[in-house]
């Protein structure tokens, strides 16, 4: 349904974000891509839902191709009415709306007639109960999980065939991470969504997904069936922290930032004397 073929991607024509990116989503799958910060989740995501012109971001080189189509050059705004929504990091609701004008403003795109529009806000409702009894009040009062759960909903409203979504447990108790999760992998059975979802959680993100990529410095590093990935020692010791030598990955990995640390301080020294 989505690829990417060796995809390169730089922001401001220097930073370089992504180094030959190559992905697979197929229709109906739940696809997770793995990482560390700065490690091109994100901007995967935003090249596959036309977002990367807006943070002055463009593909060097490569292919982005949704149901068969070349979608490079494609808006936003186009990708949603195809059935390509997003739901970026950090939840971005309307806070001076309430929940369901947040979630109204998700048929934008489409512009579904009143009974139609009334149906579709029974089905989110129906999903997520929560939203349906804070339905007056404005988005920004309510909590962090109801916040994702709208930024989500609202997504669904656009209809969407596969839903590219950033980051959903960030922030978020671990019950309310495990009801998002729960849901995404109920929309997927029931309805079909597919899902391309960038998470640091790799735990959770392997137990709900079919496939896994883990990006490394804008590459793939690793990828394979989810539950093949949990399985494997390298993945269990980097991403999951567990393992015989992930204790030594953790104390590596404190080591080298006590030393970049450490660097950063004599340099800020010379600096000011
Ligand atoms: P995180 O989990 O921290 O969000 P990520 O895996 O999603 O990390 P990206 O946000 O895609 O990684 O970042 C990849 C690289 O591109 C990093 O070096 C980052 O600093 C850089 N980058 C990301 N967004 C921008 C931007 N808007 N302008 C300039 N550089 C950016």
């Amino acid at each position: 349904m989505l690829s990417l073929q060796d995809v390169h991607a730089a922001y401001d024509g220097i930073i370089v974000a992504l180094r030959g990116v190559s992905l697979e989503v197929p229709r109906g799958a739940i696809v997770t891509l793995l990482g560390g910060n700065g490690a091109g989740k994100t901007t995967t995501l935003k090249i596959a839902s036309g977002l990367l012109a807006a943070e002055r971001g463009a593909l060097s080189a490569g292919r982005v191709e949704y149901q068969g189509r070349d979608i490079a050059r494609h808006s936003a705004r186009d990708l949603v009415k195809a059935g390509l929504a997003q739901v970026l990091e950090g939840r971005h609701v309307f806070p001076h709306f309430s929940v369901e004008d947040n979630l109204i403003a998700g048929t934008l795109v489409r512009r579904p007639h009143r009974r139609q529009l009334e149906q579709q806000l029974e089905g989110i409702y129906q999903r997520f109960p929560r939203l349906k009894e804070r339905r007056r009040s404005l988005a920004g009062f309510t909590s962090g999980g109801e916040q994702q759960m709208l930024a989500i909903g609202r997504a669904l409203m656009s209809e969407p065939k596969l839903v590219l979504l950033d980051e959903p447990s960030m922030g978020l108790a671990p019950l309310m991470v495990e009801e998002i999760f729960e849901i995404m992998k109920a929309l997927n059975a029931e309805q079909g969504i597919g899902f391309l979802l960038a998470e640091q959680n790799a735990t959770l993100a392997l137990r709900y997904s079919d496939f896994g990529y883990v990006l490394e410095n804008g590459q793939v590093a690793i990828s394979g069936k989810s539950a093949d990935l949990a399985a494997r020692d390298d993945v269990r010791e980097l991403y999951l922290g567990v393992g015989r030598g992930a204790a030594a990955v953790r104390s590596a990995k404190s080591a080298r930032s006590r030393r970049v640390a450490a660097r950063q301080s004599i340099a800020s020294h010379s600096l000011d004397t």
